[in-house]
């Protein structure tokens, strides 16, 4: 679960290097759905702070890196090749972000627990993972099954 003072450090730290900071500014809110925002009219970045306690570091520094992305890319880029390209210059693979459309479309791990709640990953879980929305905290139960997308 990341450290919410942490993502903060990260946030400065990422604006600081790829944006201008006496223009960005990094805040969290309190959406429960979306995990980042990228507002162009108040150029502020923010993290849904609900989401940041809940999820892995990794992923939360990804969504950060989604994010400054799109700040860089400009508003009318979307999620089109010149975001693409910028994301991939600071490093963004993907991940679970907010943009529940573009990571399943794009993840190749696609994770299925009893339940059937999906889950998508860009690298295969290196480490046994159980569903979140089933049970917090790992258990075998909630166990996820991964299965790679067949791309054509
Ligand atoms: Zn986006
Ligand atoms: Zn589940």
């Amino acid at each position: 679960m990341a450290d919410l003072e942490r993502v903060r450090i990260w946030a400065d730290a990422l604006i600081r290097m790829h944006l201008d900071p006496g223009r960005w500014s990094f805040r969290f809110d309190s959406a429960k759905r979306r995990a980042g925002l990228c507002n162009f009219s108040e150029h502020r970045i923010s993290v849904s702070r609900y989401l940041a306690s809940r999820w892995d570091d990794d992923e939360i520094y990804q969504v950060l890196l989604h994010e400054v992305a799109h700040a860089m890319a400009g508003p009318t880029a979307g999620h089109g090749t010149r975001w693409k390209r910028v994301a991939a210059d600071i490093g963004y693979i993907g991940g679970r972000t907010h943009d529940g459309e573009i990571a399943a479309e794009l993840a190749p791990w696609i994770g299925t627990c009893a339940a059937g709640h999906e889950h998508v990953r860009f690298r295969r879980p290196t480490r046994p993972l159980s569903c979140g929305s089933c049970a917090r905290g790992y258990s075998e139960t909630h166990r996820i099954a991964w299965r790679r997308r067949e791309t054509s």
